[in-house]
């Protein structure tokens, strides 16, 4: 993967908007890949559009690339709530990278892979319709609560100006697939529920818990988490009890 993006496209077009999406989707038809099979190239569906779209040639997965110069934090700025909403209940939600770039240097920083089947409804936030003076009066927005996604179903395939290996990116993919299968109606409660474990657990390792203690967890507020042995560091990570989890689930 090149983290390195064309800034020369930018230069016939004079709004940033424009100019930052002609040189995302243009990096994105040369580098995305698809996680869900072994194709190393996505094919672009419509350019021009504001979020771009592109569809792997052999599985024929949906991704969505959403680039900002600005780092990408707990939240996101989404599209209208409603449609992403009725995405999630039918089961049609894209699978998203999330893209963040440094605008001087039109060098990738950080690129976010969700899993289309990783969106619980509570991760999407509604917004304040837009005032009665907009150009579109009325019409509502979303936000996506990236903290409400699983953490093992945020998946960096750039951090920090680093890529991972296709390899590690589709075996961590693989990893969360079994709740694709899940039925849509169960999903969104199982991915909230998987992500309380998780924070659950947290609080524990920040309390100073050494490796190879063996004791039950206990939650921040006082709840009692009965979960896997807790045989150590690892064994007790929010991503190793995430994978119990979804063990159970498959
Ligand atoms: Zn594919």
């Amino acid at each position: 993967m090149n983290l390195s993006m064309t800034g020369e496209l930018a230069a016939a077009y004079k709004s940033g908007s424009i100019r930052a999406g002609v040189v995302t989707e243009a990096w994105g038809e040369q580098n995305l890949y698809c996680p869900n099979c072994s194709s190393p190239n996505l094919e672009r569906l419509k350019p021009n559009t504001k979020a771009s779209d592109f569809q792997c040639p052999v599985c024929k997965f949906w991704y969505q690339l959403k680039g900002q110069k600005s780092p990408i934090r707990s939240s996101i700025t989404d599209g209208a709530y409603g449609a992403m909403m009725a995405a999630i209940h039918e089961d049609k939600t894209p699978n998203f990278y999330f893209l963040h770039y440094d605008l001087a240097t039109w060098r990738i920083q950080n690129l976010l892979l969700i899993p289309h089947f990783a969106f619980p409804p509570s991760a999407i936030i509604k917004r304040a319709p837009l005032s009665a003076t907009a150009r579109r009066a009325g019409w509502v927005g979303c936000n996506i609560a990236l903290s409400r996604i699983p953490v093992d179903a945020r998946i960096l395939v750039v951090e920090a100006g680093r890529a991972a290996s296709p390899a590690e990116v589709r075996a961590r993919f693989k990893r969360v697939q079994p709740l694709a299968d899940l039925p849509v109606n169960l999903r969104g409660w199982t991915l909230d529920v998987l992500n309380v474990v998780a924070a659950v657990c947290l609080p524990v390792r920040s309390f100073g818990a050494k490796d190879g203690d063996r004791r039950k967890i206990s939650g921040a507020g006082g709840g009692r988490f009965v979960g896997p042995p807790y045989l150590g560091d690892d064994e007790a990570s929010p991503s190793k009890v995430f994978t119990l989890r979804l063990g159970g689930l498959a």
